[in-house]
């Protein structure tokens, strides 16, 4: 058993559906499955709508409008005849959706999330798995909310392992194409939950686990994992082997290749990982796996934006130890940072994180009633694996003014204004 992975890039218009039959068709691999996520930038648009289930009422309509139309040009574009059953599949499912926003209004945003976020999955599944069928792939088609089994903490939920592994196996065909949803799973109510904004990866991941998959690959529209990403850092380097556990430290600083849960679970089945590119799918692209730490030997640059530096101290200038610094977390925990990284010396502790659910002001006013604070807002954090003087350099040239440097063996931290 093989697991495949299409993102929403691979997906995005009819072009990209034929792509996926045909690379489908030339692999050959069986059995297979293969995890697709919403079309396009389709998730984005159910995020409006659940928005203006919030805020503005007439949005939301046109919002769903637009996502109709959107599926429909892609189908008018994949089937010379008509398909009256996948329309009527759609239909059955935009009804549903309707029917929630007629229901009684619930007040729980991450629930309402869940619930409506996951069509962009069941439509586009539907849409691939007709297609599939339709030039002569047999395909069979299951709905990941039966599959993975998780708690209800939406918008993030957490796997039950056990249970999963039961569904899986119970609903995947052993002999032939059995296609699945990416990021979409359910709780023990029947409720839908999900995985996490580009969770898709990590249900590929939790496929291969529940099944022993001899490979799990994820197609993307790169040519594999990149030592930085091309929009922020050129040149770029192309990683051809990379180590599970480098892996993981990359995606945990904020690499944006791999959703950051994606590799524990082939990790532990000792499952090679593959990151290729849907454009050219000979290419052999990037493998996690065993093997080398990171090759070739490259410095990897990561950098995370819109973050939030406080260099804290006491008012008395006495040091900042145990007591001070499980104060400081305790209230950094209590309004939800999430902290990247900190960094101590005699008189002054430094943290900085993300203000993830805007509760910075509150924070601060609550810090200054023991502690002096000096704020820094919009700051930039840089981080280097694998540095060298000439990385550090690229990095840190071009007038930045640095605030904080931290320096590991392997790692380097920078953060900037
Ligand atoms: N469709 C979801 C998202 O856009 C999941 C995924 O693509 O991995 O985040």
């Amino acid at each position: 058993m093989k697991v495949y992975k299409f993102g929403g890039a691979s997906l995005k218009d009819a072009e990209a559906v034929v792509g996926l039959g045909n690379l489908l068709r030339s692999k050959n691999d069986r059995p297979l499955v293969v995890i697709v996520s919403a079309m396009g930038k389709i998730t984005n648009a159910f995020e409006e709508t659940v928005h203006s289930y919030f805020k503005n009422h007439k949005q939301r309509s046109k919002n769903l409008e637009r996502i109709k139309q959107y599926h429909h040009t892609i189908i008018d574009q994949l089937f010379d005849t008509p398909q009256r059953k996948l329309i009527s599949n759609l239909d059955a499912l935009y009804v549903e959706i309707e029917q929630f926003f007629q229901n009684e209004f619930h007040d729980d945003h991450a629930y309402v999330y869940d619930q409506i976020v996951v069509y962009g999955e069941l439509i586009s599944s539907q849409i691939i798995s007709y297609y599939l069928n339709y030039i002569g792939l047999d395909t069979k088609l299951i709905d990941s909310r039966n599959c993975i089994k998780t708690d209800s903490y939406y918008r993030d939920a957490n796997v039950d392992w056990t249970k999963t592994v039961d569904l899986i196996n119970h609903h995947v065909d052993p002999h032939q194409i059995t296609l699945a949803q990416g990021f979409i799973a359910g709780d023990l109510k029947g409720n839908s939950t999900t995985l996490g904004r580009e969770g898709s990866d990590y249900t590929a991941a939790i496929y291969g686990y529940a099944l022993d998959a001899k490979s799990v690959t994820v197609w993307k529209d790169v040519r594999g994992i990149l030592n930085a990403n091309p929009q922020i850092f050129e040149p770029t380097v192309l990683i051809n082997e990379i180590s599970y556990r480098e892996a993981i430290e990359l995606a945990y600083y904020g690499a944006s290749v791999i959703h950051p849960k994606t590799i524990q679970p082939v990790q532990r089945k000792k499952i090679p990982f593959y990151v290729k590119s849907f454009k050219y799918p000979s290419k052999a692209g990037t493998k996690i796996g065993l093997g080398h730490k990171i090759q070739p030997k490259v410095s990897c640059f990561i950098k995370k934006e819109k973050l939030v530096l406080l260099k804290i101290s006491t008012l008395d200038f006495s040091f900042m130890i145990e007591k001070n610094i499980s104060e400081v977390f305790g209230l950094l925990y209590q309004y939800q940072m999430k902290v990247e990284l900190t960094q101590n010396s005699a008189i002054s502790f430094s943290v900085c994180f993300y203000n993830k659910y805007q509760r910075l002001v509150e924070l601060i006013s609550t810090l200054k009633q023991n502690f002096k604070v000096i704020v820094y807002r919009n700051v930039t954090l840089y981080t280097i694996r694998h540095f060298n003087q000439e990385a550090i350099d690229r990095v840190t040239s071009n007038g930045k003014k640095i605030l904080l440097e931290q320096r590991g063996q392997e790692t380097v931290h920078y953060v900037c204004v």
